[in-house]
């Protein structure tokens, strides 16, 4: 069953869920602790993917060299060349609705070695599970371009706790504004938010972070253990996720009292023009 069956094309933009998947190399954590010694109270219940599922899955992932041929992978090259002797997590990758940055349901992952595909996809799956399947998605992500060719036939191998079946028409990859410069001219026709009807202005990526440096979180974190890093950061993004849900009646008038001022200088703008 599509979308088409349960709305017109043209409303579709009404339904569209966009998510943004997008990595933070700042909260690492040091290799402090274990699981059996500091298990964690929220384990799996909150943001961060089941721990004993990821890792296991993480055991059987072959190192490959995750070649592109797009000029804009930085991100891999950096993630994958990057020092990381002394720590257990070199950063992490969430999945954040891309409009209102709220963080979804067990979609933190711990990235080991970079910015690796394996990760990348689990994590993907991971809070998509969470997301009905037939409602249209916008998924942007930086590298987009390359991450998503193969993309089924990974999903497939994945674990059976998250399995998922991608519906490839009711998806559409886009590769956030600030990124999409440094791509080919080919990225930039195929992967550009401008060119996706329903869009709007979105720009596939936060204004601010959710991995903010607030409170100390950030660093705070790097020298915990496992379960009390894990309880740290749910608490932190449920307080996220809930300020934001708070504030946005407030920021959504801000934000239409502006457009309505604006369209009234350039109306009057354009009628004189006319005139
Ligand atoms: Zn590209």
């Amino acid at each position: 069953m599509g979308t088409d069956l349960l709305c017109a094309p043209h409303f579709r933009y009404l339904y569209i869920i966009f998510l943004a998947v997008d990595t933070c190399f700042q909260l690492k954590r040091c290799i402090v602790s274990t699981w059996a010694k500091d298990p964690s109270l929220t384990a799996g219940w909150a943001y961060l993917v089941e721990w004993p599922e990821y890792h296991k899955f993480l055991l059987t992932v072959i190192d490959q060299k995750e070649m592109s041929t797009c000029s804009g992978l930085a991100a891999l090259d950096y993630g994958n060349t990057k020092f990381s002797q002394g720590y257990s997590a070199m950063g992490i990758s969430m999945g954040v609705c891309a409009r209102h940055e709220f963080i979804q349901p067990n979609s933190v992952g711990d990235l080991q070695r970079g910015e690796r595909y394996a990760n990348m996809d689990y994590i993907f799956a991971s809070f998509l599970r969470h997301i009905h399947r037939c409602l249209f998605k916008i998924v942007s992500y930086d590298i987009v371009c390359q991450w998503w060719k193969q993309l089924k036939a990974r999903l497939a191998k994945l674990p059976k706790l998250i399995h998922l079946t991608l519906i490839l028409h009711l998806i559409r990859f886009v590769i956030p504004k600030l990124h999409i410069e440094t791509h080919t001219m080919l990225c930039k026709v195929m992967y550009s938010l401008g060119l996706v009807p329903g869009s709007a202005q979105t720009d596939g990526e936060g204004i601010e972070h959710p991995w903010a440096n607030i409170g100390g979180v950030v660093s705070s974190t790097r020298e915990m253990g496992p379960g009390s890093r894990e309880d740290t950061l749910n608490n932190h993004w449920a307080w996220w996720n809930w300020q934001k849900l708070l504030g946005l009646v407030e920021r959504l008038c801000t934000k239409l009292d502006c457009a309505k001022a604006e369209y009234a200088a350039q109306l009057e703008a354009f009628t004189a023009f006319s005139a």
